[in-house]
């Protein structure tokens, strides 16, 4: 059995749904289909829930509205038979009036994420509908009924594969199963999501649920390129990457892969492939326990750091300084990314400014505290790279103009990361992409 996903904009218009269809079914391997919301149905939920949270309910109903229109003329183009057309406005109708209904309850956070699932639950019922009037035997699985996180938004693997087994088991007869991705149930048993990008994390839990034979992500783009395609203008397709590899381009900023997808396929030893829903027959990215060739493979960027430095000359020769700067961020689970030490000074990295204002409070007992905001991470990620021939020389030679402010080596064969000043983001990524791929 195979998991194919297919992300936003596979799933964005009629057509493609339809030619979703085609691909889903080509090669008659029983398989697990996770659907992504009609691209752009996300967003628009997150900006009516922000209205809402904000008391503006004149706005959310217009967000409303323009989005239920979008959904009516995607329905008249997806389904042409009356009977199946009326099955699909009937339940758009019920997702609407959903929404509609919530305009009158008081906003809380468990209500955002029932507003934020309804994107996912509406397209795979709409491809359903689809499915079913092209004669095309399949079963609807509801991602609520298996996918669960538990206390720490941490996916249950262990109850996922018991769960979707059972599921599985008792529709033993089915080929071809349909379910959400994104969207899952927390430990109190409300609707929740796997966070943004996240039906990437669904295909690849999926995948190791079941131990599948592979586990494809189809999007817009022929699989992950050396290089951010929005930013740069030549980037290239990598052929092969390693599970290591990829998860550390998704975590540092590559847009294609959730940030934390990888680790479930590769506890299974799943292959992944990067497939392109637009141009089928491109070959794209395949993910396995395999690195393929030594060197230097992409690089990518991570937006909305905070650098954090601690200085002190109590530091000089005193052992324990580290656990307690550290202890500070585990008080307030905030994780670390990047880290830099000198004798009287620590530096750290983090993406989030949630508990900012509490962490510098407990640091600053231990010394001077500098805090740096819209910083990037830039990371330069392949296999062996530190072992690789040039590739320092390579890299501070190009970007020699930077200003940068932290340089991590040596944590990882597979990892040398910088830090530099959000506004140099787009010029480092150019530089680097003349200086290591000559492009
Ligand atoms: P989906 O809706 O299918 O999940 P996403 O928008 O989440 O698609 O991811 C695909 C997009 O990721 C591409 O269109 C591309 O612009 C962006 N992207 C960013 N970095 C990379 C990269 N290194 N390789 C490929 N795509 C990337
Ligand atoms: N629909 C969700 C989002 O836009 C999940 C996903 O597409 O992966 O973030
Ligand atoms: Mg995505």
């Amino acid at each position: 059995m195979k998991v194919m996903k297919f992300g936003g904009t596979s799933v964005g218009k009629p057509e493609r749904m339809h030619q979703v269809s085609q691909l889903i079914t080509k090669d008659g391997e029983p398989t697990i289909v996770v659907l992504s919301a009609l691209s752009g149905t996300t967003n628009a939920l997150v900006e009516i829930s922000k209205c809402l949270a904000n008391g503006d309910r004149e706005g959310a109903k217009q967000k409303i509205n323009k989005l239920e229109e979008h959904y009516r003329s995607f329905v008249l183009d997806l389904v042409k038979q009356n009977a199946t057309r009326v099955k699909a406005n009937d339940l758009v109708s019920e997702h609407f009036e959903f929404l509609n209904i919530i305009l009158r309850i008081s906003f809380s956070e468990a209500l955002n994420k029932d507003i934020l699932a309804q994107g996912e639950l509406m397209s795979t019922k709409l491809f359903s509908v689809y499915l079913e009037e092209q004669d095309i035997d399949h079963m609807l699985l509801p991602a609520l009924e298996f996918m669960t996180i538990d206390a720490n938004e941490e996916p249950q693997l262990g109850s996922i594969k018991i769960k979707l087994s059972q599921l599985l088991q008792q529709n033993s007869q089915k080929k071809l199963f349909v379910t959400q991705g994104y969207i899952c149930r927390n430990s109190k048993g409300e609707v929740d999501n796997l966070k943004r990008g996240g039906s990437d994390y669904t295909a690849s839990l999926i995948a190791a649920a079941i131990k599948a034979t592979v586990c494809e992500i189809w999007t817009d783009i022929d699989g992950m390129h050396n290089n951010d395609p929005r930013i740069v203008e030549k980037t290239i397709a990598i052929k092969q990457l390693s599970f290591d590899e990829a998860a550390e381009l998704a975590y540092f900023g590559a847009k294609i892969l959730h940030p934390t997808c990888i680790w479930p396929a590769q506890q299974e030893n799943v292959p992944v492939k990067l497939l392109n829903t637009m141009q089928p027959e491109a070959a794209g990215t395949v993910i396995t326990k395999e690195a393929g060739s030594v060197g230097v493979k992409a690089v990518a960027a991570k937006d909305g750091i905070i650098a954090i430095k601690i200085k002190s000359s109590r530091m000089l020769l005193a052992y324990g300084f580290l656990r307690k700067v550290f202890e500070v961020f585990e008080k307030y689970h905030t994780s670390i990314d990047m880290i830099t030490t000198s004798e009287v000074a620590v530096s750290v990295t983090i993406d989030t400014d949630v508990s900012l204002k509490q962490i510098v409070k407990e640091l600053e007992p231990f010394g001077s505290v500098d805090v740096d905001k819209d910083q990037t991470i830039v990371s330069i990620v392949g296999n062996e790279i530190a072992q690789t021939d040039d590739v320092l020389q390579k890299l501070f030679e190009s970007i020699k103009e930077i200003p940068v402010t932290m340089v991590s080596y040596g944590g990882s064969p597979h990892n040398i990361s910088l830090l530099v000043p959000s506004s140099y983001k787009t010029k480092t990524l150019q530089l680097l992409n003349k200086g290591l791929f000559g492009l």
